[in-house]
């Protein structure tokens, strides 16, 4: 069996039975331990954690791990497996060879798994590259962080989202297809609410594609089956409208307003606010936008991280998701960037942590995910720099 050692960038090939001496632990739910301590596991299960005693001799078939804190692996909230982060257009084309898909999608696996990130939610592509990742994972056919999967997302005909879904021409259209579009296998549905934001037009957003009765009719048929909703939706008609049908979780939600957060605290809704599509863009220079769009980013920016904060002290469910395979949002690195912003909006970097492990485990309903105790088994932990793991991990 595997376990994270994003210390190291490394994944590490273990015993299903061992003991290894630490030099502490982190969980949300027990906070910090910088104490030395002998983890022990059975059956690739966490059987026990006690404080290192004089009387232990350290070198008894101890794993020596003593530079390293053990603590819940990663989960990124918002990826898609089958973009490549650098060309939207060129990587469409490229779907048409999927050996090479294929193969690009299995090193951005093993790359997520190198940095400790244990969990991913894909939102999706049309041929369904990540749902097959999700099975060859789960198969044990590849090696890879565990794949949550929408496998296709539903969007309208001729509206944003090609290449995410189908399209639907209308709700009957749903209705008539839907057999067939639960059938084929999902884990969440997602649904694009609203279009894209533009860079070159502060507060534009790509117009709605649901009315609220339709998206309700859509969000209710995912919750009779116990299936979660994410929603691809920004500005404030696509916001309401998510909000108003009640989906489980707003991804990105540019133009947030303080009322739509009062309302998803009130509904227990959750908010991705993928930040890196845009910081990233500012943090990274490049020469592919004009000065004007770069205003218009840093406006978006500054707006969002706002919100973020605004979110945190309201204690509204704040996920972490970085969108990637968007331009200059890398498969695995991005997290960290993603959990910089949110440290950067102001949310103290433990609670960061606390999101991208333990929220973001309810959020993919996952409830081995996100906690470190007895039962946990070690392929979800990973072994970090103890409390210095948000530094740059971009190799
Ligand atoms: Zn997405």
């Amino acid at each position: 069996m595997n376990i994270s050692c994003s210390a190291a960038k490394e994944i590490l090939d273990i015993p299903l039975e061992g003991r290894a001496i630490i030099a502490g632990y982190w969980s949300p739910k027990y906070g910090l331990s910088s104490q030395p301590t002998i983890v022990q596991w059975r059956a690739s299960q966490l059987s026990s954690l006690t404080p290192l005693s004089n009387t232990e001799n350290p070198d008894l078939d101890l794993f020596h791990w003593e530079s390293y804190y053990l603590q819940p692996g990663w989960i990124d909230c918002h990826v898609h497996l089958a973009l490549d982060s650098l060309d939207f257009y060129q990587c469409l084309k490229n779907w048409e060879n999927p050996s090479l898909i294929q193969k690009n999608i299995q090193v951005y696996l093993q790359n997520y798994l190198r940095l400790g990130i244990v969990a991913i939610r894909d939102g999706g592509d049309l041929p369904g590259y990540s749902w097959l990742a999700r099975n060859n994972v789960r198969e044990g056919t590849w090696l890879g962080p565990r794949v949550i999967s929408v496998r296709e997302a539903v969007n309208r005909k001729g509206m944003y989202g090609r290449f995410l879904g189908r399209g639907f021409a209308g709700i009957s259209d749903w209705h008539r297809e839907l057999i067939d579009f639960y059938g084929q296998g999902l884990d969440q549905l997602k649904v694009i609410v609203s279009g894209l934001i533009r860079f070159d037009n502060f507060k534009v957003v790509g117009p709605t594609q649901w009315t609220v009765a339709e998206l309700s009719e859509i969000v209710q048929t995912a919750h009779q089956r116990g299936i979660s909703v994410m929603a691809h939706a920004s500005g404030e008609d696509g916001i309401s409208t998510a909000i108003a049908a009640r989906v489980d979780s707003i991804e990105h939600g540019y133009y947030m307003t303080a009322e739509h957060l009062n309302q998803m605290k009130e509904y227990g809704i959750a908010w991705i606010p993928t930040v890196a599509p845009i910081g990233n863009i500012l943090k990274y220079p490049t020469d592919r936008y004009s000065s004007f769009e770069i205003d218009t980013l840093r406006r978006i920016l500054e707006t969002q991280l706002t919100m973020i904060y605004e979110a945190y002290k309201r204690k509204v469910r704040i996920g972490v998701g970085t969108d990637a395979g968007a331009y200059l949002v890398p498969h695995g690195e991005s997290l960290f960037d993603e959990m910089d912003w949110l440290v950067q909006a102001g949310i103290p970097k433990l609670d960061v942590y606390s999101m991208a492990t333990q929220e973001n485990a309810g959020i993919v309903r996952q409830k081995d995910l996100g906690r470190l105790e007895i039962g946990t088994p070690m392929n979800l932990l990973q072994l970090t720099k103890g409390n210095v793991s948000l530094e740059r991990n971009r190799i």
